[in-house]
């Protein structure tokens, strides 16, 4: 009898994962056999834990923080992608070997296009704030769909020019202070920071900041609906908030675990809200 596939997702801390409840519903409406559990595993403890996961019948795991760059240093084989982002968030196990991929680029990139049908990479330059690990994933996938200006601005400066150091992509750093001049001009905006997430300061700029031309999204999906996204609606710009990210980037995870390719809906979305 073949044996029940397990996944889960391996974070420190985990309980906060929304992962548990979006694979959970994914497994009951398409009926398949398989189980995804949140698993919370300390520093220290991850080399061990990758190499006996596979031994207890689990086919891969998701990886959160702070674990997603040494995910990548353990794996036996990375995508391109995981290597050009510098961290892993997908890994799967095969054959005694650990594979790593990074899905949040394209989670990030697909949500983008369903929210945001008429952008495109050409349509001008695309400012994000914020140089933290979503922000990498997130440089490199605009990079990859062919945007040719990327302006990063980061309240620690420092952290933006590492970025620009490190990722193959075509980044001018702009001050912290001077953002919202740089949006003035940009197709596309990304909040990468956690500003606005709910227990954190929001993120500050003045009224009628966006020029109704450009596309605004926000990575923070608690709350849905961010301050930055309600003044960008307010000037009339199509926004796209985080939550679909989340979803997509789940997706490629899924199928090679369960063997089935999922679909994001909004009975996906309502089922993970309500988590
Ligand atoms: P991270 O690595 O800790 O980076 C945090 C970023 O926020 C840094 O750029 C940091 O700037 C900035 N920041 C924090 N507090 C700030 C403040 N008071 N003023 C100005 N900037 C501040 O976190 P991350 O993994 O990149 O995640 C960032 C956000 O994206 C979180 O809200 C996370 O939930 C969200 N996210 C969403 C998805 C999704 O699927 N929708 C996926 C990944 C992440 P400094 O460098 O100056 O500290």
């Amino acid at each position: 009898m073949s044996k029940i596939p397990l996944a889960g997702v391996i974070g420190c801390p985990v309980a906060h994962s929304r992962s548990p409840v979006l694979h959970g519903t994914w497994l009951r409406q398409y009926g398949l056999k398989g189980h995804y559990v949140p698993l919370h595993v300390e520093k220290d403890d991850l080399p061990h834990v990758l190499r006996t996961l596979p031994k207890m019948g689990f086919v891969g795991v998701n990886v959160t923080i702070p674990h997603k760059e040494a995910a990548l240093a353990l794996a036996d084989t990375a995508t391109p992608m995981a290597r050009a982002i510098g961290a892993a968030n997908t890994l799967t196990f095969d054959d005694g070997l650990i594979h790593a991929d990074n899905t949040d680029g394209y989670g990030f990139l697909r949500n983008l296009r369903d929210g945001a049908p008429a952008w495109e990479p050409t349509n001008g330059p695309a400012l994000v704030l914020g140089a933290g690990g979503a922000a990498r994933a997130v440089i490199v996938a605009l990079a990859d769909a062919g945007v040719t200006q990327i302006q990063l601005s980061n309240r620690t400066r420092a952290r933006a020019e590492t970025l620009k150091a490190e990722l193959s992509a075509p980044i001018d750093v702009v001050d912290w202070s001077d953002w919202a001049l740089a949006a003035q001009d940009a197709a596309l905006i990304i909040n990468t920071t956690s500003l606005g997430m709910a227990g954190q300061p929001a993120l500050e700029f003045s009224e009628g900041l966006f020029n109704p031309r450009t596309v605004v999204t926000d990575l923070v999906y608690t709350p849905l609906e961010t301050d930055f996204l309600r003044q960008a609606q307010g000037c009339g710009c199509v926004t796209v908030d985080g939550l679909g990210m989340l979803l997509h980037q789940a997706a490629p995870g899924f199928e090679r675990w369960f063997g089935y390719k999922p679909e994001v809906s909004e009975a996906l979305r309502a089922a993970v809200l309500k988590a």
